[in-house]
């Protein structure tokens, strides 16, 4: 049986001064507070708190250090014109991350409790929510192996953490298309491995031929499957999407690439719209040779940060692909639009995505 857990409060005694909000860069500046819980085998999930942001002290020895047994979400809250908050398909984010945790051996975590939790904390630091348009508050949840002691096993002993942070628009000149260096050593998951879990060793994995793409004036690198590096896979930390002949199409969910709620969001919408979108497996070649053809429409990556990320040019082994002339697509732009509207509380919400939050002063 879950007990229902009491949610203790402390505030901070001095709030820090805020940034402007046409300064805000992206997970540069954090909030006032931030929320923690404690898990033992014993007591199970305990002591959930919303205590003023802090620095974490840990054993050198704690697991997370050493093997790596970590899980983090992203997600955002939205402050609407007429005052109301509220939370894109946050329950969808929980979900995924007791999914992630499953597949780290991490225990589950209550949804209602964690829902409780960014309720409070979104309450204590309401202030922060910038108002500007393309802003938002983004949350990243966390959770990670505490237990001193170097043995490989599960951890006896894990945290929860939520902090946040004010965020400004991804693209402040408006939605600008993107050069990708499409990987062709080095790749990011194998199907049976973590690929499809949000954890920490998939980024740092990454990195290497992240920062090779960018000594080359590419912005992200495009990841090819493990076996044949030829399937398309995902565009540095999003989703991945093509537009061919008027049909969309994105790789399905193999179990290398991660099941992100923006792509499932895109689905939904296009699927409302009528238009064709088909979920399979594409090769480079098949997209070089639409690229080639002329019938390459639109290509764009998908995810919680920027939401919509055109992509303008891709390079593959010394073969450069315009796309779209370098601009943004016309459905890109839709996409962009449409899902940005719902998340802000412009546009109506016809699949009840968004959750308004009931904020105490
Ligand atoms: C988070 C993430 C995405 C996007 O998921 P969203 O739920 O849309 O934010 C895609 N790929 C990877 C590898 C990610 O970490």
């Amino acid at each position: 049986m879950v007990q229902p857990l009491e949610i203790q409060l402390e505030r901070c005694k001095v709030k820090k001064i805020k940034p402007p909000q046409n300064q805000l860069g992206f997970g540069v500046y954090f909030t006032d507070h931030m929320f923690i819980m404690d898990y033992s085998l014993e007591k199970g999930w305990y002591q959930p708190r919303v205590v003023p942001y802090q620095p974490i002290v840990l054993d050198p020895s704690a697991k997370i250090f050493h093997y790596g047994q970590t899980v983090f979400e992203g997600l955002k809250a939205y402050r609407t014109e007429d005052g109301r908050t509220l939370l894109f398909r946050p329950q969808k984010n929980i979900q995924r991350m007791n999914r992630s945790n499953e597949r780290l051996s991490i225990p589950q975590l209550n949804e209602k409790v964690v829902l409780e939790a960014l309720e409070l904390l979104i309450s204590a630091d309401q202030d922060w929510i910038p108002t500007e348009p393309g802003t938002s508050l983004y949350i990243r949840p966390f959770v990670f192996a505490v237990q001193p002691a170097l043995g490989v096993s599960p951890s006896t002993h894990y945290q929860f953490v939520i902090i946040m942070s004010p965020v400004g628009a991804y693209y402040p000149e408006g939605v600008n298309p993107v050069k990708i260096f499409v990987e062709s050593e080095f790749v990011r998951a194998v199907i049976g491995g973590v690929g499809e879990a949000k954890t920490a060793g998939n980024y740092a994995a990454g990195l290497n031929a992240q920062e090779n793409a960018k000594k080359q004036g590419y912005s992200q690198v495009l990841w090819l499957d493990g076996i044949h590096k030829r399937y398309i896979e995902e565009v540095g930390s999003m989703n991945v999407f093509f537009k061919i002949k008027g049909t969309v199409y994105t790789p399905s969910l193999n179990g290398s690439i991660l099941d992100g709620i923006t792509r499932s969001s895109i689905i939904q919408l296009l699927t409302h719209w009528n238009i064709p979108v088909v979920e399979k497996v594409i090769s480079i070649e098949e997209v070089y040779e639409a690229g080639k053809d002329g019938s390459l429409e639109e290509a764009f990556g998908t995810g919680t940060a920027a939401v919509i990320s055109p992509i303008g040019e891709l390079s593959w082994q010394d073969d450069k692909l315009v796309i779209q002339n370098g601009l943004i697509g016309e459905l890109s732009q839709r996409l962009y639009d449409a899902l940005t509207g719902i998340q802000k509380g412009v546009n109506s919400d016809p699949f009840g995505w968004m959750v308004e939050l009931d904020l105490t002063p």
